[in-house]
C-alpha cells in the first residue's frame, strides 16, 4: 500500500506545500510509486485573496488542478469537517453534501483564516467583506446596485472599520472605484475607523507618513481611538457616541486562523494559530505538519514569527512540503528559516508604499511603491506555470 501525504487547504501554503512535496519525492525517484500526495479544498483553484478588494473580485480565482496533474498530485474537493487524530483520517464533506473518509500517514494542515467577527451587535446583517471571494462579489455587487439609488449623504458615505493593512487598501481604493460607478460629479464620503490610537497600528510608525499623506490626498477621513460598538441598516455607531450615517460598512476587524487547528493543537496562540517546531511538525503531534496563517512559526534567530501574510505561506509551504515528504521517506528534516522581510501597502492612486525590515523602512513610495505592488499582486504571488519541472522547482524552499 502507498503512504500517503494529506495536504487540508489549498490556499498559497497548502499550494506550495504540495510543490515542496512532489519535488521531494521526484528527487527519491523511487519513491514515485510508494508515495501519495493529495490535496484536499472547498474548490480546485487558488484564491488571491490579496487582490480582493479590487474592483473585480471574480477574476481572482486560479485554477490549479493542471498544476497539480503536473506533479502528480491528488485532488480531492471538499471541506475536512473532522480530524481523527488517533485513526489518521479525516471526514470530508463534499459539495453535494456527502461525507467520504480520507486517510493519511502524515498530515499538513494548512487550511488558512477568516475574517475576525467579535459579536456587535448588527455585525453578521449589516456589514460588507472582502475576506473571502464570494464576499467580495457581495460587496461589488452592492456597489453597483448604488448607481441606481438615489444620491443621498448615506448613500455616498463608505464607512471602513479597521485602519490596518486590510482596511487601508480596501479605503484607498474606494475613491477609484466609486468614480467608475457613481460618476464624477460625486464626491464619496470615505472614513476610516479605527479603535487603536493611530493608523496602521501593526504597521509601526514607518510607512505611517506616507499612509497618512495617501489618505490625504484621497480626501479619506479617519476616526482613531474609538472603534464601532454597533452597526444597523444605515450606519454605524462608535465608542464616542459618534453616529456615522452610511449605506455601506466594510468590517476589516483581523484574522483568525482556521478552526481546525483546535483539533490538532491545545497550543494555539490568541489569532488561534498552533505553536510549530523548527521543522513546522505541530507541537505535540509527530505525524501533523502545519504552513500559513494557521501557524505561528519563527523566522530567525531574533525571535521574530510569522505573520499572516502570502510571502510567510507560501514560503512555509516549500519548508513543510519537503519536511512532510522528507519525514514519511526516513530522510532528515530542514529548519524554516525565513530572515528576509517586507511590506508593499497599496494605497489606491496616491500608489503604494514599500518598506523592508521588521523595522519597517520605507524603501520605496508612490509610483515606485506601485511598481513593486503590482510586480507581487500579478506575478510574485501567482503559482507557476503547469509544467512539470518548473512547478517542482517551485517547490525548492532554498528558493528566494
Ligand atoms: C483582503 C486581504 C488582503 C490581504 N493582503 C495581503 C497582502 O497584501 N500581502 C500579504 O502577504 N498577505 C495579504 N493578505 C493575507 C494573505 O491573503 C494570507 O496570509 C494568505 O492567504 C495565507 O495563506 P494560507 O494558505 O495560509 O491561507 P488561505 O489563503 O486562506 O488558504 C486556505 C485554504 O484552505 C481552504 N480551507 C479552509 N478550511 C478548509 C477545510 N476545513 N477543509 C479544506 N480546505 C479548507 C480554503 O478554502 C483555502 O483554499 C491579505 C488577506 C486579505 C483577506
Amino acid at each position: 500500500m502507498k503512504r500517503r501525504i494529506l495536504i487540508v487547504g489549498g490556499g498559497f501554503a497548502g499550494l506550495w506545500t504540495a510543490l515542496g512535496a512532489a519535488r521531494v519525492v521526484d528527487l527519491q525517484g523511487d519513491a514515485r510509486s510508494t508515495v501519495e500526495i493529495t490535496l484536499v479544498s472547498p474548490r480546485p483553484e487558488l484564491h488571491i485573496r490579496p487582490r480582493l478588494h479590487e474592483a473585480h473580485p471574480e477574476q481572482m480565482a486560479v485554477p490549479f488542478l493542471p498544476l497539480l496533474n503536473a506533479v502528480d498530485v491528488n485532488f480531492v474537493e471538499g471541506t475536512v469537517e473532522r480530524i481523527h487524530r488517533a485513526d489518521r483520517c479525516v471526514d470530508v464533506t463534499t459539495a453535494t453534501g456527502e461525507t467520504q473518509s480520507v486517510g493519511y500517514d502524515r498530515l499538513v494542515l494548512t487550511s488558512g483564516s477568516r475574517l475576525f467577527r467579535p459579536p456587535l451587535p448588527g455585525l453578521a446583517d449589516h456589514a460588507f467583506a472582502v475576506d473571502q471571494l464570494n464576499e467580495a462579489v457581495a460587496l461589488r455587487e452592492h456597489l453597483e446596485s448604488l448607481a441606481s439609488k438615489p444620491d443621498t449623504a448615506a448613500r455616498n458615505t463608505f464607512v471602513v472599520v479597521g485602519g490596518g493593512f486590510t482596511g487601508l487598501e480596501v479605503a484607498t481604493e474606494l475613491p477609484q472605484r466609486l468614480r467608475a460607478i457613481l460618476g464624477e460629479t460625486v464626491r464619496p464620503r470615505i472614513v476610516v475607523v479605527e479603535r487603536a490610537d493611530a493608523i496602521g497600528p501593526d504597521l509601526g510608525p514607518g510607512p505611517r507618513p506616507e499612509i497618512i499623506e495617501a489618505l490625504d490626498h484621497l480626501g479619506i477621513e479617519t476616526r482613531v481611538g474609538a472603534g464601532v460598538v454597533s452597526l444597523d441598516a444605515t450606519g454605524v455607531v462608535t465608542a464616542s457616541g459618534e453616529r456615522i450615517d452610511a449605506d455601506t460598512v466594510i468590517w476589516t476587524g483581523g484574522m483568525v486562523a482556521s478552526g481546525l487547528t483546535a483539533q490538532v493543537s491545545p497550543n494555539v496562540d490568541r489569532q488561534g494559530r498552533m505553536e510549530v517546531a523548527a521543522d513546522l511538525r505541530v507541537t505535540g503531534a509527530n505525524d501533523i505538519f502545519g504552513a500559513g496563517d494557521v501557524v505561528r512559526a519563527l523566522t530567525d534567530d531574533e525571535a521574530h514569527y510569522s505573520l499572516m501574510s502570502c510571502q510567510h505561506a507560501q514560503f512555509m509551504g516549500r519548508f513543510a512540503g519537503h519536511n512532510v515528504a522528507a519525514d514519511l521517506l526516513g530522510l532528515p528534516t530542514i529548519e524554516y528559516r525565513q530572515p528576509f522581510y517586507a511590506t508593499c501597502l497599496d494605497l489606491g492612486v496616491w500608489g503604494a508604499v514599500y518598506t523592508e525590515g521588521w523595522d519597517r523602512q520605507v524603501k520605496l513610495t508612490r509610483k515606485e511603491g506601485k511598481e513593486r505592488k503590482m510586480l507581487i499582486n500579478t506575478q510574485w504571488i501567482y503559482p507557476p506555470a503547469a509544467d512539470r519541472e518548473q512547478a517542482l522547482a517551485a517547490g525548492n524552499p532554498y528558493l528566494s
